[in-house]
């Protein structure tokens, strides 16, 4: 087994904008610098959220650049099984609970759970979310690589955080199938956005119950454009242009802050590859946001 396995874990709700390939590119670099594996998964759990054809797109768009990724590509949408099996063990050692509370009765707990239901002892209707317990003590602060020591915020007062594992809809949660798939692929570093960085103690939660050692976690800064919002599909960012890719990939290593690769490197491959050699994650920018128009390098 490799030493270090990293993984880049795009959703396809479409295609790649600056803000995704600034995360592939750091969690590409990071591994190669280490003489890692780069693993690359589809995260297609959220059928609403996804839009035909991005995922080819993303693939695409990927291989211009030169990230090229180690194995096979692992699509969650086919990972069903291994997911009902997790759930079915955080079942059966009691952790879970189902639940029917609607987003009303919860706005008061800000993204947060009121407990209303973990001892009402209700069954499946097929109308009711899945939510894991986490009234067990156990300290789910941990060390990030960029951001440093980060601790849960307490809930709102009359809340705690229990939170969904499988949404009322029958469709798996993100926090599940994350942890799930991280641990079946052997992941031992994770480098992603800070806008992911809270739900990362509801992760540390699920390889506790799970009983599996967490990964090391990096979370970048998200780029925002220059109305200050971050760079996301719901935003309509702009996507990459394929055509450009050494443009590009400058550009990128210029807003990581890592040294700009010599000019005579003109081909993505090259690129990347110099750029590895050269791969300093203490030069991140330590912020949870960086504007697009960063000039600072
Ligand atoms: N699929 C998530 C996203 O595209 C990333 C998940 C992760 O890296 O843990 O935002
Ligand atoms: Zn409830």
């Amino acid at each position: 087994m490799p030493r270090y396995i990293g993984r880049f874990a795009p959703t396809p709700s479409g295609p790649l904008h600056l803000g995704s390939l600034y995360t592939a590119v750091a969690s590409y670099l990071d591994a190669r610098a280490n003489n890692g594996l780069w693993l690359l998964r589809i995260e297609d759990i959220d059928p609403p959220r996804e839009q035909p054809g991005a995922s080819d797109a993303i693939i695409a768009c990927l291989s211009q650049h030169g990230l090229l990724w180690d194995g096979d590509i692992l699509y969650q949408s086919r990972r069903s099984k291994a997911y009902d099996q997790a759930i079915a063990l955080l079942q059966a050692a009691g952790h879970c609970f189902y639940c029917d509370c609607s987003r009303k009765q919860l706005a008061h707990c800000q993204g947060e759970y009121s407990g209303h239901c973990r001892h009402r002892q209700l069954t499946d209707n097929g109308k009711r979310a899945l939510r894991l317990r986490t009234d067990t003590p156990i300290n789910c602060d941990f060390d990030d690589r960029l951001q440093g020591h980060q601790q849960l915020p307490p809930a709102p007062a009359g809340c705690c955080h229990d939170f969904v594992i499988r949404r009322r809809d029958g469709l798996y949660a993100y926090q599940l199938a994350v942890v799930v798939d991280d641990i079946a692929q052997g992941v031992t570093d994770v480098v992603r956005g800070s806008d992911i960085l809270d739900s990362t103690f509801r992760q540390a939660w699920l390889y506790h119950y799970l009983g599996q050692p967490r990964p090391a976690w990096l979370h970048l800064p998200v780029l925002t454009g220059s109305n200050g919002q971050k760079l996301s599909k719901q935003n309509l960012a702009e996507a990459v242009d394929d055509n450009h890719p050494a443009d590009n990939l400058r550009t990128v290593l210029r807003l990581l802050r890592q040294p700009a690769p010599p000019a005579d490197c003109r081909q993505p491959g090259s690129i990347l590859a110099w750029a590895a050699q050269c791969w300093q994650p203490q030069r991140l920018p330590r912020r949870l946001s960086v504007p697009l128009d960063d000039r600072c390098s």
